[in-house]
């Protein structure tokens, strides 16, 4: 198998990209480019937008501007800093490396693939990534975007081990000697901007002379759509406000482990008898992996009446003032919930 990236078709890459090519916070010229907003920037777009990116990264560079600065937060405040992107190991995972390059690496962050792939967290792309754009290594970082560019090239419906290694060695071989990050920006933004997942731009593309798929007309149908179901449920919040406070319980485990949530009505003993409802909040849409979820919020005050303590009968719940809500990570689905709050509170 081979594919058709030469000289020229490197160049007209490089050109397209200095002329079409999108300056992001985290991008630069060569020497001025920050190895630890690189960094941080790649973790941010794996599985997560550009344009959801954009905002949390500069948020998030400004509270923790070194690695340094992340490795003395605790764990609360680095998943409220993540909160918007999902996919919360990453943030663990970064915390958890700048803790290590402080021990094995005296706080400098490792040049090497190899050195920086042995950090939790960091796979073959950050690491080629990081030591691209950061260190000016000719190591090509191949994401999404390149891995459906190199199919579309070679006109394969699948992308396996033989296509990523020809693809990796020609992108390698054709980049430049200085800067040759350059060339995997270039790919990254060939695939956001023209040769896209759905309607290719190939009457806009530098690489059309050398895209078998276009050539055999099969660009939109490679690679093949793969259809995922989604499954849907409903959950039923039950927001407990007793005397200025409000009941949440933290996950232990899962993708969503360390955050925040209102427990589900179904979660607590005694709903019925220890509280009164007090109102509706409007309902959210929580998507997470293949799950849609519509959150349905009801307030529910302490039925004073009833005069002893309830007994929540759930773990790793503690009520928190009102206030205190604005501090603690929560996914972002129930950060809107509790945005809502504090109006419904006004009429009770
Ligand atoms: S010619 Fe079309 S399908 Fe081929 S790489 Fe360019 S945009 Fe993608």
């Amino acid at each position: 198998m081979t594919i058709n990236l030469n000289e020229d078709s490197a160049e007209a890459l490089l050109i397209w990209f200095r002329v079409h090519g999108v300056s992001y916070p985290w991008a630069g010229s060569s020497d001025s480019l920050d190895v630890w907003g690189i960094w941080v920037s790649e973790v941010m777009l794996q599985q997560t937008t550009v344009a959801a990116v954009e905002p949390r990264y500069r948020s998030w560079m400004k509270r923790f501007p070194s690695p340094e600065a992340l490795a003395a937060a605790d764990e609360e405040e680095v998943l409220r800093e993540w909160e918007g992107l999902g996919y919360y190991n990453r943030a663990r995972n970064l915390a958890v490396a700048v803790a290590e390059i402080r021990t094995a690496y005296g706080g400098r962050i490792p040049e090497e693939p190899a050195e920086l792939r042995r950090l939790p967290g960091v796979g073959e792309y950050i690491a080629a990534a990081v030591a691209s754009f950061a260190f000016g290594k000719r190591r090509a970082a191949i994401d999404a975007n390149g891995r459906r560019i190199a199919q579309r090239l070679s006109a394969r419906e699948i992308w396996d081990k033989e296509l990523e290694t020809v693809f990796r060695s020609a992108v390698e071989e054709l980049m430049p000697l200085e800067n040759p990050g350059e060339m995997n920006a270039a790919l990254m933004q060939l695939g956001q901007l023209v040769c896209t997942p759905r309607s290719p731009r190939c009457g806009d593309c530098p690489l059309a002379l050398c895209c078998l798929a276009r050539l055999e007309g099969r660009q939109e149908s490679i690679p093949p759509r793969r259809r995922q179901e989604v499954i849907q449920k409903k959950t039923r919040l039950a927001i407990l406000y007793d005397g200025g406070r409000i009941l949440m319980r933290k996950r232990m485990k899962g993708i969503g482990k360390g955050l925040w949530v209102f427990p589900a009505e179904s979660e607590i003993e005694g709903l019925e008898k220890w509280w009164e409802p007090a109102g509706e909040l409007s309902e959210q849409i929580h998507a997470y992996t293949r799950y849609r979820e519509v959150l349905q919020p009801r307030i529910f005050r302490r039925n004073d009446e009833r005069g002893t303590a309830p007994v929540i009968g759930l773990p790793d719940t503690n009520f928190f003032p009102l206030e205190k809500l604005q501090e603690l990570p929560m996914p972002t689905a129930y950060r809107r919930i509790s945005g809502q709050v504090p109006d419904i509170l006004n009429y009770l």
